[in-house]
């Protein structure tokens, strides 16, 4: 009886201990430090702006989406976008989320006129920096810009960066059909780059003189649109010549590279084929800017098979984890990224690491 009280005791022993560890430990591996990297919030600001385009009779998809949700006060979806404080870091507890780096929504302030869009930006990154003051060890952020003046955008990113200490910059693909390789814009990438700050180039609806075959079928939307939209622009930047220009310049792409990895020997091989009739030549390969120049993270792909493809093609150092939250469950992308076959060492460069060295994120 006394052995078998002992063994008990040994056992309640070794259970109270194993779930005071709990915290630490799952399973057998070390808790690593989770940072999600594609996580939206919006303004009261951004939102009454938006809502003023969705009183118009802009047939735009980027406005009947807002339209949408605006539109029915019963829609749940403002609600955890509005709160960057208790309800988001419940949520974060909940799944073990450590840190979100917040940005605007998309389209951000992109669909604006220039002074509203700069004014909007410049209240978003107040109030963002405002929710990281709060919570610096749950919260980091990167700041909305107003690409419509570049100048202004150039003078908010350095106020962002530099005085409230944001993170990196978020851009919601085209502005008004244009996109960053182009000259009006390389202001930007030089300011961006002259202040290490990474731009996260996050989708949005395709430009209205390319979105007419995609109106069918909900083509348009995240399901395959948003992706040939945000793809094209990081296909811009890699053929265009911008990253001899500025080789420092650090590009984030969401949704495991928009398509791109999966393209690159493609690209490769035809941009040697039809390069000839360019007028810009590139230093080095497509994929090699890809390489030097991009990070990709897994914001609402949560497929091993598409992550351990990227993984083969681009490294344990150039993926990030994200959720796209609240668009994404927490959970699903917790659930994803635990599964993962891989080494713990490159779990924590793509849970966090690669995160806190590209966004300048202090070590836990
Ligand atoms: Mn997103």
């Amino acid at each position: 009886m006394d052995i078998d009280r002992r063994s008990l005791l040994g056992a309640s022993a070794a259970l109270a201990s194993a779930s005071a560890a709990g915290a630490a430990r799952i399973g057998t591996r070390p808790r690593i430090r989770r940072i999600a990297t594609e996580e939206a919030f919006a303004t009261p600001e951004q939102l009454d702006a938006l809502r003023a385009i969705t009183r118009s009779n802009w047939n735009n998809e980027d406005a009947n989406f807002w339209r949408g949700i605006l539109s029915n006060p019963d829609d749940e979806r403002p609600a955890p976008l509005l709160d960057i404080g208790e309800g988001r870091l419940r949520d974060m507890d909940a799944n073990g989320v450590d840190m979100q780096l917040l940005s605007l929504t998309s389209p951000g302030v992109q669909m604006f006129d220039a002074d509203t869009g700069a004014a909007i930006a410049t209240s978003s990154n107040d109030r963002l920096a405002a929710a990281i003051a709060r919570h610096p060890d749950r919260f980091a952020g990167l700041a909305a810009i107003a690409p419509q003046d570049p100048k202004r955008a150039v003078k908010e990113l350095e106020r962002a960066i530099g005085g409230l200490k944001l993170n990196g910059i978020i851009i919601n693909s085209h502005t008004n059909g244009e996109y960053l390789d182009q000259e009006r814009y390389w202001p930007i990438l030089e300011a961006a780059e002259a202040m290490n700050a990474a731009i996260y180039i996050h989708p949005r609806t395709l430009p209205e003189t390319a979105i007419g075959p995609y109106r069918d079928y909900n083509l348009w939307t995240a399901m395959w649109g948003y992706a040939a939209e945000t793809g094209l622009h990081g296909m811009r930047l890699l053929t265009s010549g911008v990253l001899d220009r500025f080789p420092k310049l650090k590009i984030v792409l969401g949704h495991m590279g928009e398509g791109i990895p999966y393209w690159v020997y493609r690209i490769d091989h035809m941009y040697a084929v039809t390069s000839r009739r360019l007028p810009v030549k590139l230093k080095m390969k497509p994929s090699e800017y890809l390489l030097r120049n991009f990070m990709i993270t897994t914001s609402g792909m949560n497929h091993l098979p598409a992550f351990d493809y990227c993984m083969r093609v681009l490294g344990a150092d150039n993926i990030m984890w994200a959720i796209d939250y609240p668009y994404q469950a927490s959970a699903e992308a917790v659930t994803f990224m635990d599964a993962a076959s891989i080494s713990d060492g490159h779990r924590a460069k793509v849970y966090h690491g690669n995160a806190e060295r590209v966004f300048h994120i202090a070590p836990a």
